[in-house]
């Protein structure tokens, strides 16, 4: 797989930091849909935010990333992310597996184990649970109701969902640290990899600039526990071109039926 580094300014497909979120108890029940759904969370994005405890983990399976976001300010900000599947058109996650669903199972991201609810922050700083309502396992009459008549949430989509998800929000902070301390550095550049005349372009982490780095600096970095995840990140572009492989045959089995 050939790489290459591209003009900083070439641009590149901003993806919607944020999806639309509503109150827990704004909706009645939810069941995930399985192989019923109509519209997978495993067919919806290209990549998937994650957190920084879970980041080595994610870099055995996945090409480890940023994406970048407008903010309500117009700038551009990066947050830690994996790369599902290497192009932006509608297809599946590159882990799912017909009839079976996800092959990783408890090794899967928090994102996907928290859909469809996730953690914000709330007006006081604190973190509260909701929920996106762009799930179709939402209803009113069928799954199981989110809130219990006493006011607690659930404890199967406590434990399944909400749990994984507030564990990771108490890193939140921790993983922007790192992606800011990046950027501080100016370590990120934009980079093309081809592979069977694919061309994706993603965020990396670019291996020139960090040797370049004054030793004083990659100390620095080395102390506050980054070197082992940056070096995971450079190494875990290697699973692009597996994902570029199965893409394509995926694609020209398609095309046969
Ligand atoms: S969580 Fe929601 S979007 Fe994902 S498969 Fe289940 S029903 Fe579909
Ligand atoms: S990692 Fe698994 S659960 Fe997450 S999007 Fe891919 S197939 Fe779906």
């Amino acid at each position: 797989m050939e790489e290459q580094r591209i003009p900083p300014d070439q641009p590149l497909k901003v993806q919607p930091l944020k999806e639309e979120i509503e109150p827990l108890d704004s909706r009645k029940k939810w069941s995930c849909l399985g192989a019923a759904c109509s519209d997978s969370c495993c067919f919806r994005f290209q990549q998937a935010n994650i957190f920084i405890d879970e980041a080595l983990r994610l870099a055995s399976h996945f090409p480890l990333t940023f994406n970048a976001a407008n903010s309500p300010d117009g700038k551009n900000n990066l947050t830690l992310s994996i790369i599902l599947r290497p192009t932006v058109e509608k297809n599946a996650c590159t882990y799912l597996r017909e009839g079976e669903g996800c092959a990783l199972g408890e090794d899967r991201p928090i994102a996907c184990k928290q859909f469809p609810f996730c953690m914000v922050k709330g007006d006081e700083g604190e973190q509260k649970a909701v929920l996106k309502p762009s799930c179709p396992g939402f209803s009113d009459e069928s799954g199981e109701p989110i809130l219990l008549s006493d006011g607690s949430t659930n404890p199967v989509i406590y434990n399944e969902c909400l749990k994984p998800a507030m564990i990771a929000a108490e890193t939140a902070g921790e993983t922007q640290a790192f992606v800011d301390t990046l950027v501080k550095y100016d370590l990120i550049s934009i980079a093309c990899c081809e592979s069977k005349g694919l061309k994706v372009y993603l965020y990396i982490i670019d291996a020139q600039k960090l040797h370049a780095l004054p030793k004083d600096t990659r100390d620095v970095l080395r102390a506050k526990g980054y070197m082992d995840l940056i070096l995971a990140h450079i190494n875990s572009a290697v699973h692009l071109r597996d994902f570029i492989d199965i893409y394509l045959d995926r694609k020209a089995r398609q095309e046969v039926t």
